[in-house]
């Protein structure tokens, strides 16, 4: 086994995802935790936490900073990035983190709510045909091309920056400014929509802080834009499970944390089952 290759991939750093890969780890199970920010946790936002039991008041982000070094005593790996894609193929499933790519025989998402934001029109049929969620990885294909980038999510500017330097012309709509998005095209992307404007593009960067988990992982049933999952935390798709606030209210960390704890069982109970 190498150091991109585990049993169980973890895609979310909050209590969710932090929880279950605590308990892969304690079934024996190689697992690593895949998460945009340390701190990307919607958990770092709250002030007080008034309901979750021996916490005292607690700060979200001193329970974060405490669960995130429980997986640092543990030997828990934590990859810092944005999955921007997953590919399941022959009874595995890879995941791209920018421009590496981690490999594993289970995946649990615990992408949190903000993964629940809706695509734009357009945006997952052309996905890897003119649509992107990585400057970095796909840049240079556009160099000497116009592009339009969505910056919907932190170092959305930085991005910018970064296709411009390498010679694309670059149209740079912020959060606020991109509404009614719709991305056009038949076999590529030859244009967008915003607010009615219309643009000839040839690339359309989406930069959000999170990709949606039905978009990085086509097919997977929702329900209320949220994840749909079985009693054990099982999605629609084998292999795939599911917890946290990416499967629906209420938006809780005890919910966020039972969760996770289920779904590794679950993860470990089919790794087990598949194991040649
Ligand atoms: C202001 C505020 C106050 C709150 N107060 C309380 C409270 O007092 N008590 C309580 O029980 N709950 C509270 N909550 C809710 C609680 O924070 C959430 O229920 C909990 O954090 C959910 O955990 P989670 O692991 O499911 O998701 P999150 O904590 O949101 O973590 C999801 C993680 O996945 C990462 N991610 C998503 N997509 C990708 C991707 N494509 N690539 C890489 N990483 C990705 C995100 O960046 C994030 O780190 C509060 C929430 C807010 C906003």
């Amino acid at each position: 086994m190498d150091d991109r290759s585990f049993d169980i991939l973890i895609l979310g750093a909050g209590p969710a995802g932090i929880s279950a890969a605590l308990t892969a780890h304690a079934r024996g199970r190689s697992a690593a935790v895949l998460g945009s920010d340390p701190m990307a946790s919607t958990l770092a936002k709250a002030e007080r936490i008034g309901n979750y039991p021996g916490l005292a008041g607690m700060s979200g982000r001193d329970l974060l900073a405490a669960m995130l070094g429980d997986l640092q005593r543990q030997g828990i790996p934590r990859v810092t990035g944005r999955a921007t894609a997953v590919m399941a193929f022959d009874g595995r499933f890879m995941v791209s983190v920018e421009r590496d790519v981690y490999e594993a025989k289970a995946l649990i998402l615990a992408a949190g709510a903000q993964q629940s934001a809706k695509p734009f029109p357009g945006e997952a049929e052309l996905l890897g045909r003119g649509v992107s969620y990585c400057a970095t990885c796909d840049g240079m294909l556009y160099r000497g091309k116009r592009v339009a980038v969505l910056g919907l999510g932190p170092g959305s500017e930085a991005d910018r920056e970064f296709l411009q330097s390498i010679g694309c012309q670059v149209l740079y709509f912020t959060g606020a400014q991109a509404k009614n998005v719709e991305i056009q095209g038949t076999d590529k992307v030859t244009g967008l929509s915003v607010n009615g404007e219309k643009y000839a593009v040839d690339g359309v960067f989406v930069l959000r802080a999170a990709v949606a988990a039905s978009v990085l992982l086509p097919g997977l049933a929702m329900e209320d834009g949220h994840l749909d999952v079985g009693p054990d935390m099982a999605t629609s798709l084998p292999g795939v499970f599911a917890a946290g606030d990416c499967t629906g209210k209420p938006y809780q960390i005890a919910r966020a944390v039972g969760q996770g704890n289920m779904a590794a069982l679950a993860a470990d109970r089919y790794v087990k089952e598949h194991e040649g």
